[in-house]
């Protein structure tokens, strides 16, 4: 087995049983290797840490796949890793057939750079590692096994794949699928997602029970829903007897489907208002025709995917949410979210502190926010831990 040997004094994290080997902590490599071999990580002084998956040319040098010599990367590894995942999910979550929901979340699974997400009878899955590419096949067969799906498909096209040196990979990988259009439901709504032309995998799962639950308080409420993509909050809003719903994005295409899914669902149109525009300057064109309303959604795309982007991604968010405190009659809701990982809760929680300050509001935590149950943290991975929101109610 070849071997990725640290420096001196750079073993600590994995003895954390952190799952990554950045390259800065790399003091060389044994043999001759390529992209996704697996390989012994030890110590300066030539003790075993872990097994990974190696990367020489990326900047995570190495991702683990497990921390015992013994242990043998193969077909069965692999098969195991997900039987283990989907398997959690059915004892705890037991999802319905025709709902949706994560099956594998990467490193928190123990299975880095592997996303696998279920549309009813539809498997979607995003390589993003060299690791979980070279066992690629091993992973389409045993998910195949394991949740008898009808059809398997790809959307390895994240930008994060450029950092490992892959290439973007889409399309059908087992069964048939006439149509990529996929109908769920999710907490009594039907929803459409487009597995192939979709955002990430074809939809935001993340954020299913919080829909849930801001759309809860949305009963004779004038809403205004940014970033909307294909109304996840929308549909519960008028589903909880919503007053009226703005939903502004800047995809077409997303809006498109969001009226589609109010319509499949027989929730009423005439209460629905779709914006295609820019949110930043959408917000400032209401404030300017002095509109109000009682519950403002703020789902942002990531601004923010790394620590060192904070700063920029810090302004974004004060804007949007100065904007949207500003726009709230007296005793409105601000549903606001952070999905940067570059980002921590308590730096979001004072960004929303300063917006509501500098908007002269005084406004009151009522809720806090984090990603449904089905996308685990593990402990060693603070990383896995990205969204973050906060309901708060204006005076
Ligand atoms: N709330 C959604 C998910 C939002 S994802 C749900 O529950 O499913 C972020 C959305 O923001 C995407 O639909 C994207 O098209 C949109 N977007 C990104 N930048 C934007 C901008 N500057 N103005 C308006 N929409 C934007």
């Amino acid at each position: 087995m070849h071997k990725v040997i640290l420096k001196p004094g750079r073993e600590k994290s994995l003895l954390r049983r952190h799952p990554w080997v950045f390259s800065g902590a790399v003091a060389r490599i044994d043999g001759k290797v390529s992209a996704g071999d697996t390989v012994h990580v030890t110590s300066s002084d030539g003790r075993f840490l872990a097994i990974a998956a190696v990367n020489p040319d990326a900047n995570i040098s190495a991702r683990v796949w497990d921390w015992h010599e013994a242990t043998q990367i193969n077909t069965a590894f692999f098969h195991g890793r997900l039987e283990a995942a989907i398997g959690m999910r059915r004892t705890l979550f037991a999802r319905k057939p025709d709902e949706a929901e994560r099956l594998v979340h990467g490193e928190s699974d123990g299975l880095p750079g592997l996303i696998v997400d279920r549309y009813a009878d539809v498997v979607v899955i995003q390589i993003s590692s060299a690791g979980c590419n070279r066992w690629r096949e091993a992973i389409i067969e045993a998910l195949q096994q394991i949740t008898s799906a009808r059809a398997i498909y790809e959307r390895s096209d994240a930008d994060v794949l450029e950092l490992e040196g892959l290439t973007a990979r889409t399309g059908l990988l087992r069964g048939e699928l006439a149509t990529p259009m996929v109908e769920i439901r999710e907490n009594g709504i039907r929803l459409q997602v487009d597995v192939a032309g979709g955002h990430k995998t074809g939809f935001y799962l993340d954020q299913r029970d919080n829909r849930l639950r801001v759309g809860r308080f949305a009963a004779g409420r004038n809403v205004l829903n940014c970033f909307s993509y294909t109304g996840g909050f929308t549909l519960q809003a008028l589903a909880h007897g919503a007053a009226a719903v703005a939903s502004v994005d800047s995809s077409g295409d997303a809006l498109g489907l969001a009226r589609e899914n109010v319509r499949l669902n027989s929730l009423p149109e005439e209460r629905c208002e779709w914006v295609d525009a820019d949110v930043f300057q959408h917000l400032r064109k209401l404030r300017d025709q002095n509109r109000h309303f009682d519950l403002i959604i703020l789902d942002p795309p990531k601004f923010a995917p790394t620590a060192a982007s904070s700063d920029r991604a810090a302004r974004g968010y004060k804007d949007i949410n100065l904007l949207g405190f500003k726009l709230l009659r007296p005793g409105g809701l601000l549903a606001t979210f952070s999905c940067s990982g570059g980002v921590s809760s308590d730096l979001f929680r004072k960004i929303v502190a300063g917006a509501a300050l500098d908007a002269g509001t005084d406004a009151q935590v009522i809720d806090q926010f984090h990603s449904t149950p089905d996308h685990p943290v593990a402990l060693v991975f603070p990383e896995g831990e990205y969204l973050k929101g906060l309901l708060c109610r204006v005076n």
